[in-house]
């Protein structure tokens, strides 16, 4: 399978190519369409798969599309949690290049640094929010965070987030987002309280593996 079957849009496609990226993985050719028809995803990813492009990819062609034809107000329009600050520093690199020929802002948010920076890129306004849970709720409680325009929600690594006693923080997250919205979970394992948790934030979520 090509990227062409996939029916992204050309300035995304370029992007791919500029990347050296000839075909996608496994996980990208499952998750990508099911994810361009709008739908909610469960998915058992380990990192290295090509996971981050699998949500990556349509979560910028969707954006597009809505900005070429609905025009609705400003706002975060989407948030990708992911446990750690090197984590968040490696989506926000892939965001940049898969959108370098898109005008889709995004910025990436942690903790262990001052917020100074942060609330400076966050008050220009951004389409895409990457974050980790603590600094986000922080962000959000001092009001530079507003999550009332989000459309998708991306929560990556939710394994590694109950490991690292991240999961309360989330939870407080996922209850300050609009209820209705397109959910994307990734985890490598499925314990029991994720698995519940996947159920209690999911709408018929597609169930990919790899
Ligand atoms: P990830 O699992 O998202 O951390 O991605 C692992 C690595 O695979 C990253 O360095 C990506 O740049 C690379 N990658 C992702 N998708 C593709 C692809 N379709 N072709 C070649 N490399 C890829």
């Amino acid at each position: 399978m090509s990227f062409s079957s996939l029916q992204l849009i050309e300035p995304i496609a370029k992007a791919l190519q500029a990347e050296g990226y000839t075909k996608p993985t496994p996980i990208q050719e499952k998750a990508i369409p099911v994810l361009l028809e709008r739908k909610d995803l469960l998915g058992c990813a380990q990192t290295g798969t090509g996971k981050t492009a699998a949500f990556a990819i349509p979560i910028l062609q969707l954006l597009h599309q809505d900005e070429l034809y609905k025009k609705g107000p400003a706002g975060i329009k989407a948030l990708i949690l992911t446990p750690t600050r090197e984590l968040a520093i490696q989506i926000g690199d892939s965001f940049s290049a898969y959108g370098k020929f898109l005008r889709i802002k995004h910025t990436v948010i942690f903790g262990g640094v001052s917020q100074k920076a942060q609330t400076d890129a966050l008050r220009g306004g951004v389409d895409i929010l990457i974050a980790t849970p603590g600094r986000l709720l922080d962000l959000i409680n001092q009001r530079f965070v507003k999550l009332d325009q989000l459309k998708m929600f991306v929560l990556d690594e939710a394994d590694r987030m109950l490991d690292m006693g991240f999961i309360h923080d989330v939870k407080k997250v996922i209850a300050k987002i609009p209820a209705k919205r397109q959910t994307l979970f990734f985890s490598a394992t499925m314990p029991k309280e994720i698995a519940e948790l996947a159920n209690t934030i999911l709408t018929n979520p597609v169930r990919v593996e790899v």
